[in-house]
């Protein structure tokens, strides 16, 4: 039988009893702390990564907005240069004629919206399907050339018609175009809405293309010439413009998406004009995302907080440790002090009686012997060296017991002097040369404060289920005979034989 255990081993015992029950609970606070700081973390990083995220298409979103509006601002200018023409009483005049002359065709296609503005066709066609004037990079050619572009066009032609007659207003001899709804911030003098103007694939490069009926500046139109002639202007966007685009804008890259890169486009792009058959066109350019910026500067307060919530993580799970390890050593040790004497670290009375019953019910046909030992003339190291003494001396005699008892059995200190050796599986000669053992034991002297102190012991043995069928009788039985053996004379050993041993014992007293 083990679980001997002396005082200087006791907080060995505590330590391991903490050890076993307190380490999942202190893993346990270690692992929520770090799984805290790592949701922290991640946490962080998914809100930051998030607003990266929204500023990046925030700042796209915008610079989507600038694009659109430079692209109909060009379509405006061009709408703006064509008007100088269109609304122009010679242009008019040149138009209702039977062709149109040279020197117009030099100075105001050629020199000027060729040249100047780089214009790439001026078509004059009667009601769109009849072609009067055709005119590529400034050269005239014939009408028929003009035939993809207005089949390409048809649209726009068909919709400033439209809005040409929609304009008209009857008069008195005639016709007068409505005006716009007049805008006082406009600078630009009042002119009726009848254009149509998109973006359009012209010759294989993305041109603005626009679309209108040749007025005379009055706006009036006489009754019998209100069938119009349309004028067709068209104007590629050219390197140039998207250089000069991208630098209005503080945009980078800014270029026209061909059919085949639409399926792998880049993030920042939109559609401009309206489109025809093949739908509007797509411009990119290199955003100017916040991510990185954002990412740059969060960094380091990122990292700060990071390391102020790992340090402060760590400090409570270090703190919570050492309470929880605290907590559960004096839990230990109270446990340990429940079953154990506190000065020799023996089983104390309850464990002795509790190891006794379980031995009993465990083997109710015995043999279970106990000795009940006291020492002798014990007082008189107390009152002769102090307490003090008198602690040495119960300590080195219950280590002496522990050490001769060993595995064999359990030592017990019940209180003062006086100790239990619990003995399974022994008879009368064993357990009397154990007993004649601890009484020798109890008589060698012990070293103290450099004196020597000597005590004497006496035991008496007992035998169940022989000398007692239950545990009072039986402890009862081992105390009459020490009873016996003091009476008899001390420093000796007797083994109760019933009432025979009590009558020369009593007798003696
Ligand atoms: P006897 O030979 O008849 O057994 O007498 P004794 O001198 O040994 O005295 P007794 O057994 O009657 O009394 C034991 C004494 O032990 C009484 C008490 O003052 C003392 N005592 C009890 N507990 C402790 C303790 O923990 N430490 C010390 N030093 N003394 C104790
Ligand atoms: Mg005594």
């Amino acid at each position: 039988m083990g679980g001997q255990a002396r005082g200087d081993e006791m907080s060995e015992i505590s330590a391991r009893v903490f050890a076993n029950t307190s380490s999942w609970m202190v893993r346990g606070i270690y692992l929520a702390c770090a799984v805290f700081v790592f949701l922290f973390i991640a946490s962080v990083f998914l809100v930051l990564d998030y607003s990266v995220y929204q500023a990046n298409s925030f700042g796209i979103s915008t610079e989507r907005k600038l694009v659109q509006q430079q692209f109909q601002h060009q379509i405006d200018e061009v709408v703006k240069y064509q008007a100088e023409l269109s609304f122009r009483d010679e242009t008019v005049k040149e138009a209702r004629g039977s062709s149109f002359s040279d020197s117009f065709v030099q100075r105001r296609i050629h020199d000027w919206l060729w040249s100047d503005f780089g214009f790439s066709w001026i078509v004059f066609s009667e009601t769109g399907h009849q072609t009067k004037l055709a005119v590529n990079n400034g050269v005239a050619v014939a009408p028929d050339k003009a035939d993809g572009l207005l089949f390409w066009i048809d649209d726009l032609v068909y919709e400033a018609n439209q809005s040409y007659w929609a304009a008209l207003k009857p008069e008195k001899d005639g016709f007068r175009l409505r005006m716009m709804d007049s805008d006082r911030e406009q600078l630009s003098a009042p002119l009726p809405y009848i254009h149509a103007a998109d973006m359009r694939m012209v010759d294989g490069r993305m041109s603005i293309v626009v679309v209108q009926a040749v007025v005379p500046k009055s706006l009036f139109i006489p009754k019998g010439s209100e069938q119009p002639i349309i004028m067709i202007t068209v104007k590629p966007i050219s390197e140039k413009m998207l250089a000069s685009m991208s630098q209005r804008l503080a945009i980078e890259d800014l270029h026209v998406v061909a059919d085949e890169e639409n399926k792998n486009r880049p993030d920042a792009y939109t559609p401009v004009g309206k489109g025809f058959t093949d739908g509007p066109f797509l411009v990119a350019w290199t955003p100017n995302a916040p991510g990185p910026f954002i990412w740059q500067s969060a960094m380091p307060k990122v990292a700060i907080l990071s390391l102020l919530a790992a340090l402060s993580m760590g400090f409570i799970a270090w703190r919570f440790g050492a309470v929880v390890r605290a907590l559960q050593k004096s839990e230990a040790t109270n446990r340990f002090l429940a079953k154990h004497d506190a000065l020799t670290g023996l089983a104390n009375r309850i464990a002795f009686e509790e190891s006794l019953t379980a031995m009993m019910e465990e083997h109710p046909e015995g043999p279970i012997a106990v000795l009940a030992v006291d020492l002798d003339k014990f007082k008189a190291v107390n009152d002769q060296h102090g307490h003090a003494a008198g602690d040495a001396v119960l300590k080195a005699v219950a280590a002496r017991f522990s050490d001769r008892v060993g595995d064999a059995g359990l030592v017990a200190r019940l209180g003062g002097d006086e100790f239990m050796v619990l003995i399974p599986n022994a008879n009368e000669t064993t357990i009397m040369a154990l007993a004649a053992g601890l009484v020798i034991d109890a008589q060698v002297p012990i070293v103290f404060n450099e004196m020597l102190l000597q005590v004497g012991g006496s035991a008496g043995a007992a035998l169940f289920p022989r000398d007692g069928h239950n545990i009072r009788n039986f402890v009862h039985a081992a105390d009459m005979a020490l009873y016996a053996a003091k009476n008899s004379g001390r420093n000796r050993a007797v083994l109760y034989e019933g009432d025979a041993i009590m009558r020369p014992s009593t007798a003696a007293a």
